[in-house]
C-alpha cells in the first residue's frame, strides 16, 4: 500500500477512513455513503480541509482546544519531553517530574480545599474513577451501604459504561444495558424545554429539589454523591436558572453527599473563570477535569479531589489506576497550555473582553425569526430554534431535523456550529479575536436565513 498523506486526493482518503475507520456517535453507512469532510491542518481558530476550504472551528474542536490550534510551545513540550522521559508508570513507588509540576499547578489553580489529583486519560475516565473514589471514600469512613450516586437526565458524563451511566442520554442507556446499578437520574435545568408556565426561578428550584426528594426516597445513607455539570454542554448548552446550583449545594451541605462538579467542558477558562464551579458558586468536593487542561494536544484528565476526602482515601490502598495515569508526556503538555494561558491572560481576556463581546451579539440572534432563546455563559452559548417564540413550541418535525438544517448550513458557510436536536451551540477556542466573533456572528446569521428559506419552502416553518 502506498504512503497514506494530506496530499492524496479526497476521495482516496475518503474510501480508506470508510473501509476502515469506525467514527464514534455516527452511522458509518451514511458517513461512508456521504463522504467524510477530512481535516488536515488548522491554526488559531481555523481549520482547514483536504479540499482548501477555511471554516471557523466555533466548537474548539470537542469543546477542547482552549488555545487554539497551532501552538508551537506546546509540540516543543512534547517532543522536549518525549526525548527525555516518554514513559513512566506512577504505581509502584514512583513518580516523575512533569506529574509533580502539573499536580502543584492545579492545586494552584483550583478552588481552596482541592489539592490532589488523580489521573486519567480523558474525561469518561476520570469519572469512571470518581464514581470508584466516592464509594471507596464511603466505605472507607464505615459507610459501604452510600453507593448510590444521582445524575440528571440529558447530563453527559462520557462515554465508558461508567460515564455513560452517570451521563442522562437516553439513546446511549438503550444500547448495551445501561445505565449500571446504583444510578439515578432527576430532571434536568431547561426551562426553555420543560419549565412550562413556570417562572426560570421557580423550575430552577423545582428541578434542585428533586435532588432532595430521590435523598430522602432512598433514604440518606444509601445516597453517595450527586453530578452535574455546572453548565450542561453536550445536554445543549443548558444554564441553568440562578435558583438552581444554590439549592442543590444546600441539599448536598445539608444531607452530608459529596458534590461532583463535571468541570471537563467548563473548566479551564470556558466560562470566565478557571473553573465553572465559580462561575456558578458550587463549592464542589471533586472536580472531574480533562478536555482544556492540555486544550486537546494530548489525552489527559483526572479528577482533583477535596483535602477531607484526599485524607481519608490516603490511608488506604485505592486499587484503581490506568496505565497512562499523570502520563508524562501529557502532563508537560498540559503544563505548558497552563502556562501559557497564564502568561497570556487568556482566562481574564475571556471574562473582561471577549466574552461580553460575543455575548451581546449572540443574545442578538433572537431577532432572527427562528431563534426563540440565547443563553451564553463565557465562551459557551446556545441559541434554541423554535416555530413560535412565545410558546416555546418545538417543530412539527422530528426532533433535530432543524437542527441539523442549519449544522449543514454552517458547514457550507465556512462554520462549526453544532446541533443538538434543535438548538444551536458554540464554544469556540478561547482565543477567538473580536472581529472573528464577527465573522462567526455573520456567518451564523447567514446559515440561520438559509435554514429558515429551506423549511419554509419545505413546509416545516
Ligand atoms: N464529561 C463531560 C461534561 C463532557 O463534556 C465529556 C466529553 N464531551 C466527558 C465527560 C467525557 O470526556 P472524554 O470524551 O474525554 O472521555
Amino acid at each position: 500500500m502506498s504512503v497514506i498523506t494530506n496530499h492524496m486526493p479526497t476521495e482516496e482518503l475518503q474510501a480508506l477512513d470508510a473501509a476502515h475507520h469506525m467514527h464514534p456517535f455516527t452511522t458509518q453507512d451514511e458517513l461512508a455513503e456521504r463522504g467524510v469532510r477530512v481535516i488536515t491542518r488548522a491554526k488559531g481558530v481555523t481549520l482547514t480541509d483536504s479540499e482548501g476550504h477555511e471554516i471557523l472551528d466555533g466548537m474548539a474542536g470537542l469543546w477542547c482546544v482552549n488555545i487554539g490550534y497551532g501552538r508551537e510551545e506546546l509540540a516543543e513540550a512534547a517532543a522536549r519531553q518525549m526525548r527525555e522521559l516518554p514513559y513512566y508508570n506512577t504505581f509502584f513507588m514512583t513518580t516523575h517530574v512533569p506529574v509533580i509540576a502539573l499536580s502543584a499547578k492545579l492545586a494552584q489553580l483550583a478552588p481552596e480545599g482541592l489539592n490532589t489529583v488523580f489521573y486519567a486519560g480523558s474525561g469518561s475516565e476520570a469519572n469512571d474513577t470518581n464514581i470508584r473514589l466516592v464509594r471507596h471514600y464511603w466505605s472507607a469512613m464505615g459507610k459501604p451501604e452510600k453507593s448510590i450516586i444521582i445524575s440528571r437526565q440529558n447530563a453527559y458524563h462520557g462515554s465508558t459504561l461508567g460515564g455513560a451511566s452517570l451521563g442522562g442520554m437516553v439513546p446511549m442507556h438503550q444500547q448495551g444495558g445501561l445505565p449500571l446499578p446504583d444510578k439515578h437520574h432527576i430532571g434536568q435545568p431547561d426551562w426553555w424545554s420543560e419549565g412550562g408556565d413556570m417562572s426560570p426561578e421557580e423550575f430552577g428550584l423545582m428541578r434542585a429539589r428533586e435532588l432532595e426528594e430521590t435523598i430522602l426516597h432512598y433514604g440518606e445513607d444509601r445516597i453517595a454523591a450527586f453530578i452535574g455539570e455546572p453548565v450542561q454542554g453536550a445536554g445543549g448548552v443548558i444554564v441553568p436558572p440562578e435558583t438552581y446550583w444554590p439549592e442543590i449545594q444546600r441539599i448536598c451541605d445539608k444531607y452530608g453527599i459529596l458534590l461532583i462538579a463535571d468541570e471537563v467542558i467548563c473548566g479551564f477558562g470556558r466560562t470566565g473563570n478557571w473553573f465553572g464551579s465559580e462561575t456558578m458558586g458550587i463549592r464542589p468536593d471533586i472536580m472531574t477535569i480533562a478536555k482544556g487542561l492540555s486544550s486537546g494536544y494530548a489525552p489527559i484528565g483526572g479528577s482533583i479531589v477535596s483535602d477531607e476526602i484526599a485524607k481519608v482515601v490516603n490511608a488506604t490502598e485505592f486499587n484503581h489506576g490506568y496505565t497512562y495515569s499523570g502520563h508524562p508526556v501529557c502532563s508537560a503538555v498540559a503544563l505548558e497550555n497552563l502556562r501559557i494561558m497564564e502568561e497570556e491572560r487568556v482566562v481574564e481576556t475571556v471574562r473582561d473582553v471577549t466574552a461580553p463581546y460575543l455575548k451581546q451579539k449572540w443574545e442578538a440572534l433572537t431577532d432572527h425569526p427562528l431563534v426563540g432563546e440565547a443563553k451564553i455563559v463565557g465562551m459557551m452559548g446556545s441559541i434554541a430554534l423554535t416555530p413560535n417564540k412565545e410558546s416555546r413550541a418545538p417543530f412539527a418535525a422530528e426532533k433535530g431535523t432543524v437542527g441539523y438544517k442549519c449544522r449543514e448550513h454552517c458547514f457550507d458557510t465556512g462554520l462549526v456550529m453544532r446541533h443538538v436536536g434543535d438548538r444551536m451551540v458554540i464554544s469556540p477556542p478561547l482565543v477567538i479575536k473580536p472581529e472573528e466573533i464577527d465573522m462567526l456572528i455573520d456567518r451564523a446569521t447567514i446559515a440561520l436565513d438559509k435554514t429558515y428559506d429551506q423549511i419554509k419552502s419545505e413546509g416545516l416553518y
